[in-house]
């Protein structure tokens, strides 16, 4: 071995430093140690094991679950001149031959391949003489059924195991739970793992929830403030989708649909325009997105909705992978509530009941006034250092308009003692509002001195307060009969009868928020750049731009996504710094040896006319 890992990834992927976790990841690998990686999205799970498998002697074989990631993965490789195949169902007939030859004859140091294939003779036996020194598993937690993503080929892969008993393996993830990842280590039978945990955390996204109104003309206006900008928009019905994308277009915008009902070829079309950049807004269910590994999407916008928090997580996680700032909007209206439901009404109980917490985890994300980023961290079980983010629109948007509801407060949690605690929030308020429903008559709570109390709130206002109590903890909630009991705070608020406030907006019901949203306009850093967060310096807004089309000319010559030529952030830095040898264009982020060899002398024949 005469390069060290180091040198690899300024060499090869022209990176200075590692990301948090790589180096270590790849010294247990290159040390024959089995691994466990769970790394957020955009943290660099590639590079964990394309470092190594470069200074590997002998083949590593990557399974992957999505034949498109295969291809811009295996692409991205080649552009940067390492030995990359892929095989899957998708290569014609001397396609394959002609790389099964090159693998034979040892020039490869990396065989990309869908779990079903590996499960083939043909391609167990070409992988025997070549004996793999590492096998990868990408996307791991499809092994887990508790994942979110499970997929009954990856159970097949201990077998390898057996067939390949030398090879060191290193398994990587995005997802987080302990279920999963012991899943993970029994299934694929990892041999006491190194496990590598990195923080969950995506700084560089910024998250704002909005009441939805207006969908249509909120989205249009969000979009057209980031002109030239990529991005996902989310909608929960295949309608929705068709609809959006058509007024998006109609505004001059390149936008398309993704969905299920779309026939399969004009899916892929559009998925590999919106890589090419030749489509910039997709407009999709949550059929979009899996094994999309485009690096600069800049803004994810969710119209409706998210079923969970790990749904939504993972879905904003496709923006801002090469770390540059990011945002987030989720649209939302306590009315999604009922469309969201209707997804698993017909589930059997117990599964109705999951997908039912699940949404309301969600739900309470959308409705809270704490750091967002905070929410979401506990939510997977990590601690965050602070109690704000400066990032999210709680922690932007500043003391907010506060209702008193100190009153209601006590006469919510009163009644709910005098029902004998042993009922849920929706029959506390029929009985507040002096509802003589079946369920009031039967338990004769009419009579009690709560029944018609509570004249002074909707009924929709009364259940956010309830669900408010809940989350600060002052009701507790029995979670398998949704009965309601008080908690010791609930008792030092009715000796100590404090105050009770909630944000108004929270009562409001879906209303505007008018000073929110002018606030979250100016607190969006759009650059001339185009690019969120970057310097209003106009000349190198004007030379990024030219950079960028140049870029985009000659990805389509070599028919390459815009980002394997080279990512955003190093058009940027040629913008900024504008070297003006080969030898100053080397020291640019993103910038490795045969990319340097490839592209060097286009990008500096337009840097020095434009001196
Ligand atoms: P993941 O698979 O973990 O979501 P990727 O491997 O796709 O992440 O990496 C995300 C982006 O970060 C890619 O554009 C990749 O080239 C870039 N990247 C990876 N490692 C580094 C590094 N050490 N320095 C700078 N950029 C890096
Ligand atoms: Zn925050």
């Amino acid at each position: 071995m005469d390069s060290s890992p180091a040198q690899i990834l300024k060499k090869i992927f022209g990176y200075d430093d590692f990301k948090p976790f790589q180096k270590q990841v790849i010294d247990a690998v290159l040390a024959g140690r089995d691994c466990l990686a769970v790394l957020p999205t955009g943290g660099g799970k590639s590079l964990c094991y394309q470092i190594p498998a470069i200074l590997l002697p002998g083949i590593t074989v990557v399974v992957s679950p999505l034949i498109a990631l295969m291809r811009d993965q295996v692409t991205a490789l080649v552009e940067a001149g390492v030995d990359a195949v892929f095989i899957n169902s998708t290569l014609t007939v001397d396609d394959r031959r002609e790389i099964e030859a090159r693998v034979r004859q040892g020039k490869v140091k990396l065989v990309y391949a869908a779990p079903e294939s590996l499960a083939t003779d043909r391609l167990l036996s070409l992988l025997d003489g070549s004996e793999p020194s590492l096998i990868v598993v990408d996307e791991a937690h499809c092994v887990s059924e508790w994942g979110h993503d499970f997929r009954p080929e990856y159970r097949g892969l201990g077998y390898l195991r057996m067939r390949f008993p030398k090879a060191v393996w290193l398994a990587v993830t995005a997802t987080a739970t302990e279920r999963v990842r012991d899943d993970i280590r029994k299934n694929l039978s990892l041999q006491s793992p190194e496990i590598f945990l990195g923080g969950f955390d995506r700084p560089n996204l910024r998250i704002s929830v909005e009441a939805k109104q207006d969908a249509r003309g909120r989205i249009v206006d969000f979009v057209e403030a980031r002109a030239g900008q990529s991005g996902i928009i989310y909608c929960g019905s295949r309608k929705r989708t068709d609809d959006f994308a058509q007024t998006l277009r109609a505004r001059g915008i390149a936008a398309a649909a993704y969905h299920a009902g779309l026939p399969a070829a004009q899916r892929n079309a559009n998925q590999s325009a919106f890589v090419r950049d030749d489509i910039l807004v997709m407009v999709a269910t949550i059929a979009f997105g899996m094994g999309i590994d485009k690096p600069d999407v800049r803004f994810v916008i969710h119209a409706d909705l998210p079923k969970s928090v790990e749904n939504y997580y993972q879905e904003i996680g496709r923006a801002g992978r090469d770390g540059l700032p990011s945002d987030c909007l989720l649209l939302y209206s306590a009315g999604d509530m009922v469309m969201a439901s209707r997804l698993f009404e017909d589930l059997p109980d117990e599964q109705r009941r999951d997908a039912r917490k699940r949404l309301e985890a969600m739900r309470d994300y959308a409705e809270s006034d704490q750091c967002r980023r905070r929410i979401i961290l506990r939510h997977f079980g990590e601690p965050s250092a602070s109690e704000t983010c400066g990032a999210c629109d709680n922690c932007l948007s500043g003391p907010r308009n506060m209702a008193d509801l100190s009153v209601p407060a006590l006469k919510f949690m009163s009644c709910v003692k005098r029902c004998g605690e042993s009922f849920g929030a929706v029959h506390i308020v029929d009985v507040l509002q002096g509802e003589a429903t079946e369920k009031v008559l039967r338990f004769a709570h009419q009579e009690l001195s709560t029944f018609g109390i509570g004249g002074e709130l909707t009924r929709a206002a009364w259940l956010t307060l309830a669900r408010r109590l809940e989350s600060t903890g002052h009701l507790l909630r029995d979670g398998a009969h949704n009965t309601l009991c008080l908690s010791d705070a609930a008792y030092v608020m009715f000796r100590e009868r404090g105050a009770y406030m909630v944000p108004e907006t929270l009562l409001a019901g879906p209303a505007p928020r008018p000073s929110r949203k002018a606030k979250s306009k100016s607190s969006s850093p759009r650059g001339s750049f185009g690019i969120a967060g970057s310097s209003e310096d106009e000349p190198a807004a004007e030379l990024f731009h030219k950079l960028r089309e140049l870029r985009k000319k000659i990805a389509d010559e070599s028919q390459v996504p815009p980002y394997v030529v080279f990512p955003d952030r190093t058009l940027k830095e040629m913008a900024v710094v504008k070297p003006e040898s080969l030898g100053d264009l080397a020291k640019i982020y993103g910038v490795g040896d045969t990319k340097l060899q490839k592209y060097g002398e286009l990008f500096l024949t337009l840097l020095r006319r434009n001196a």
